[in-house]
């Protein structure tokens, strides 16, 4: 990928092009918003969050920018971000009974399914596929 066209200053202006272009028109979810999480300092990698979703708020907020040298985050690691983000709104997380006690099950293998679709679908898209290996 050509990293020079991320590190300059519209990046987050791109990525929030990108994200309205996913969000509301491919997958048709008008009433989220997008947020940036910011971040002041470098982030331990094994604890980092990529992005998260806030149903109430109607907000799916990423890291756009690398853990330890906070560089602009390739597109295709965004839009799996997203793709992942999607699926938590398709297949909503449920409570369940797990040893006497109840759990909240979010990440399960239908949710995983489903997150396939979404790469499915936003590879199979004109504009978007050009940020997939085209062998994939
Ligand atoms: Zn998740």
């Amino acid at each position: 990928m050509n990293e020079k066209l991320y590190s300059n200053e519209r990046y987050p202006e791109f990525v929030q092009m990108i994200y309205d272009y996913v969000i509301h028109k491919l997958f048709k979810y008008p009433d989220y918003k997008f947020r940036i999480i910011k971040r002041k300092k470098e982030v331990n990698p094994n604890h980092m969050v990529l992005g998260y979703i806030n149903f109430q708020k109607q907000i799916i907020a990423l890291d756009i920018y690398t853990p330890k040298k906070r560089q602009a985050k390739s597109i295709n690691s965004l839009l799996r971000t997203i793709a992942h983000e999607i699926a938590h709104i398709q297949k909503p997380p449920y409570r369940q009974r797990y040893r006497g006690r109840y759990i909240t099950r979010q990440h399960y293998p239908v949710f995983y399914k489903q997150c396939d679709k979404n790469i499915e679908k936003i590879k199979k898209d004109p504009y978007l596929k050009q940020y997939f290996r085209q062998t994939e």
